[in-house]
């Protein structure tokens, strides 16, 4: 049997994904293919959505990765939620009661560098969105001079007949576009001419977006009340979700920041001098102890140099530095050397050949086809059956 991870690809994600991958991935691509944005990818969105709501509940991915999407149709598991009930639970759209008085929330993303997250920053955001024609007040026309709509003698609807076949007609309705399905409008000489009738003009608006020390990728800033404007009922709100792009040098977690260095053999054993520049672009400096030696995969820490808190910025998380140490190449020393390097390090180990030992040869191991075995055993531990790599290792 074949795993499916037809889930997973829609996220883009790998399917040992954690759940801050996994919402990570969703609000990316929920926030590109939102029919506001993009009217035409409704399908994608939906696809999204159902992945999404799947991956994002443990039990239904568990089923899900033990029998795929049929197993969720079968356990009734899928399609509870409509995709635009899970974009605003996961944004915080508001229930539907709200939103009956309410005008929509238009949510958008704002890419920010780590730099901004940890310094803060100001910036500003252009937005089209409807406001309210000041001429008319969101009447659209002269007071009390709204007429019945001659189109469609004010029902709002049109009918139309069209024939389909010989002796065959269909009646089609649809919305009275000279009225907009109002079953009133204004004759041209009383329509407001600032907004043509429309009640609402489209205009830009500059919001100015306070980032503040310490926030988060994915953290949202709402404006309240700055959604569309339109007659009869409260704006909706503005949220910016925050995306951070990934940094060269640091890694955020939590608090902390976390950074790789590499280090010479002779750093690692007889110590060293290195400089970091910091995100608030100051040097540090960092020394080894003396006649400490820092071994490969070691980690150490700076306290209060990583990220500042979030309302509470003098507190600082901590810098983690992992260390990689580059060990020389190959023939690096000539022979006649390394004797003398022997007698510098710490003695080895010596073995007493007995006759019932036997030698044998190292070779180089191939790493990538190591890798690609091991993967596929992870991933195909409960499957039966065997299989040439994996059989040989178990005898
Ligand atoms: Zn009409
Ligand atoms: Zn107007």
């Amino acid at each position: 049997m074949v795993h499916e991870t037809a889930y997973y690809d829609l996220l883009g994600v790998n399917p040992k994904a954690s759940q801050d991958e996994l919402k990570k991935a969703y609000r990316k691509l929920a926030l590109k293919y939102h029919p506001d944005k993009n009217p035409s990818e409704g399908e994608k969105f939906k696809h999204i959505s159902q992945a999404y709501e799947v991956l994002s509940d443990a039990k239904k991915r568990d089923l899900y990765d033990q029998g795929g999407e049929q197993a969720i149709k079968e356990g009734g598991m899928g399609g509870g939620s409509s995709p635009m009930d899970i974009f605003n639970m996961f944004f915080g759209g508001g229930g539907r009661m709200q939103r009956e008085r309410r005008g929509k929330n238009v949510v958008h993303q704002l890419e920010v560098t780590l730099e901004e997250i940890y310094n803060g920053a100001t910036r500003k955001l252009g937005l089209q969105k409807n406001i309210i024609c000041e001429k008319c007040e969101g009447y659209g026309g002269k007071k009390g001079a709204l007429e019945k709509c001659s189109n469609c003698k004010g029902k709002g609807v049109q009918i139309r007949v069209q024939q389909i076949g010989p002796g065959m007609i269909q009646q089609i309705q649809s919305m009275c576009s000279d009225c907009q399905g109002q079953g009133e409008k204004f004759n041209s000489k009383d329509r407001c001419k600032s907004c043509n009738g429309h009640k609402v003009e489209r205009k830009k608006k500059i919001l100015e977006v306070h980032i503040d020390k310490g926030m988060k990728d994915g953290q949202k800033i709402t404006f309240h009340g700055e959604g569309d404007q339109e007659p009869g009922l409260e704006p909706g709100d503005v949220l910016i979700v925050l995306d951070q792009k990934e940094h060269s040098v640091f890694q955020r977690q939590s608090d902390n920041l976390v950074m790789k260095m590499s280090i010479k053999l002779s750093e690692a054993l007889c110590g060293f001098k290195k400089t970091i520049q910091t995100l608030d672009k100051r040097t540090l400096v960092i020394n080894s102890l003396p006649g400490e030696v820092i071994k490969h995969g070691d980690a150490k820490c700076v306290q209060n140099e990583g990220m500042p808190m979030y309302r509470n910025p003098c507190e600082k998380g901590q810098l983690y530095i992992n260390f990689q140490v580059e060990f020389p190449e190959k023939d690096w020393l000539p022979e006649h050397l390394m004797y003398q390097l022997e007698r510098l390090l710490p003695p080895r180990e010596d073995v007493m050949l007995t006759d019932d030992m036997e030698e044998v040869d190292l070779s180089d191991v191939d790493i990538r086809s190591q890798e690609r075995n091991f993967g596929r055993e992870a991933y195909e531990e409960d499957d039966e059956g065997p299989r040439g790599g994996v059989q040989c290792q178990t005898q």
